[in-house]
């Protein structure tokens, strides 16, 4: 069983970014990323702060800007509105989840597809829908490249994905079923019956259910190829925080049977970031065509 070490692909893909950050800085365009975070929500906050170091890092800059939890749907919007004229910014992220009142979709709608690093703008789906160029997802794009990197056999293979989200279930099964890639899918979520009957025919199996454990070792083919995406934090009064990182697969028993598998942390956590700071270079590269 080999355990796989995303924090070191993750590292060539943002050494990848900072060539492509070099390129465009002897042109006089610095990559910049506007970071829009409403609210002090925890998990948030610590996400939020990871990118921005993850852009210094790879020589981009990055706009803070950080708002009270009361902000107005209204004023959002006008900011975003100001953020897509801004020349000097080019990519756009509101960190969600956004405050309870504001309408995440309003949102996600008024970020220039130009801008829309984070690949939720309707014309960004649509685009990977129908495999033409545009912003990806960071997460199921990270997986992707996870999976292409370790040379894990997609073409033909079957990958059973938990959880239909718009922001990983579901476009990850979008991208595993292109013609390039090849992957025939099973996408599944709480109207699954018998999950179990599912996630064992699985030569991949990607956990996006954000539950903690719910994949159980019973419920995976031997040298079947497990991603775990979930991000639990589960309460331990042992850990100095008070809580722990768990993924939605039971790491213990899973290890004992899969071929392959992803820790959390460090697994697919560090790929989003990464592919994150691939799409902010291409939104600036783009303005080279312009
Ligand atoms: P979400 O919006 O809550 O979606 C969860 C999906 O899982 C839903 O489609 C839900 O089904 C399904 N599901 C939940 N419980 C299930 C069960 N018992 N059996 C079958 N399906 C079940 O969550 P998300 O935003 O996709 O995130 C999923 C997890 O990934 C979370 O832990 C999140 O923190 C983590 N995450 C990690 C990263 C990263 O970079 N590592 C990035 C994004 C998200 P229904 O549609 O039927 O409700």
């Amino acid at each position: 069983m080999t355990i796989i070490d995303g924090k070191t692909t993750a590292r060539q893909a943002r050494e990848e970014a900072k060539k492509r950050t070099e390129a465009l800085r002897a042109k006089g365009i610095v990559p910049c990323l506007a970071v829009i975070l409403a609210g002090e929500d925890p998990a948030s906050v610590s996400y939020v702060t990871a990118k921005e170091k993850a852009l210094a890092e790879a020589d981009m800059a990055s706009r803070d800007i950080r708002l009270s939890a009361d902000i107005s749907e209204a004023e959002l919007l006008s900011l975003i509105a100001a953020l897509n004229e801004d020349a000097a910014v080019h990519g756009i992220l509101a960190q969600l989840p956004l405050p309870k009142h504001v309408r995440e979709d309003r949102v996600i709608d008024a970020i220039s597809p130009q801008k829309d690093v984070d690949g939720f703008h309707p014309v960004s789906v649509g685009n990977m829908v129908l495999g033409r160029d545009g912003f990806l997802p960071c997460t199921p794009n990270g997986v992707v490249r996870l999976l292409q990197t370790l040379n894990i056999p997609l073409n033909g293979a079957h990958a059973v994905i938990v959880g239909r989200s718009n922001l990983v279930g579901r476009p990850l099964s979008i991208l595993l079923t292109r013609k390039d890639i090849n992957a025939t899918v099973t996408l599944c979520h709480t109207g699954t019956k018998d999950l179990a009957h599912y996630t064992r025919q699985a030569d991949i199996l990607i956990a996006a259910a954000g539950k903690a454990g719910l994949i159980a070792g019973d419920m995976v083919k031997e040298g079947a190829v497990v991603i775990d995406v979930g991000v639990n934090r589960v309460g331990d009064p042992s850990a100095k925080k008070g809580y722990r990182l768990r993924g939605d697969v039971d790491f213990e028993a899973v290890s004992q049977k899969a071929a392959f598998i992803t820790p959390v942390p460090g697994g697919v956590g560090p790929m989003t970031i990464a592919m994150l700071l691939q799409n902010v270079a291409a939104a600036a590269e783009k303005t080279l065509d312009a």
